[in-house]
């Protein structure tokens, strides 16, 4: 099961900027559920601009920077990186991508990363996936292991958060990619209606 949270709605929207209103999903799920697969489809088929929590701290950790250390250690062990650091480097990329759509995949992670990105940017949302086998440093039992358990205390209540408020769309990402797809694209064409008929 996987979920889907839609700020469609006007109150839902923050700004990128002071003067630039954003449109942002949550692509939420446990490890390995597809949420990466299914995201870039949505960002080709409805013209989100696709940002990744985990590809967006990897880019970081390789370019060098200071926090780069600390950040790799987190990810092999599972852990959330402070709360600041990862809302700085999405509002970076949110920022440099001149975009007002955004697919946010894999964030936030946990209650502190909610409130630390509405009262940055001012937004809310989320979904899930499907097996992935990628080689990353942090894709093995233990670790796995690790991001189950956190997935579980710390994830699974900012589901639960925006489900008390109406705003969660659930995908099934136990069956093939195809048909997650078929699922995803009729949340997302059903967005689309309802912002054609708020308007
Ligand atoms: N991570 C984090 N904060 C985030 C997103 C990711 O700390 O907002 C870290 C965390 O250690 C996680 C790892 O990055 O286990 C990999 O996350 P990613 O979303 O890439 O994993 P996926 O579920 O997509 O395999
Ligand atoms: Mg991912």
């Amino acid at each position: 099961m996987g979920t889907v949270v839609d700020t469609a709605n006007e109150e839902a929207c923050g700004r990128v900027d002071s003067n630039k209103k954003a449109k942002v999903i949550f692509a939420l799920g446990g490890p390995c559920s597809g949420k990466g697969t299914q995201c870039s489809k949505i960002a080709t088929n409805f013209g989100y601009t696709h940002l990744s929590a985990g590809d967006i701290l990897r880019a970081e950790k390789e370019s060098g920077s200071e926090n780069g250390t600390m950040i790799q250690s987190m990810m092999n062990e599972g852990k959330l990186v402070p709360s600041e650091i990862i809302v700085k480097l999405i509002q970076r990329a949110m920022q440099e991508s001149g975009s007002d759509k955004f697919l946010i995949d894999g964030f936030p992670r946990n209650e502190e990363n909610r409130v630390a990105f509405e009262s940055v940017i001012g937004i809310e949302p989320e979904f899930r996936l499907l097996s992935r086998k990628q080689g990353r440093e942090d894709d093995n039992v233990d670790t796995m292991k690790k991001r189950l358990e956190v997935y579980r205390q710390l994830s699974l209540p900012v589901i639960e958060y925006y489900n008390f408020r109406a705003m969660v769309r659930k995908i099934e990402g136990e069956k093939s990619i195809e048909e997650v797809s078929e699922a995803v694209d009729a949340i997302f064409s059903s967005l689309i209606d309802e912002v054609e008929t708020t308007y």
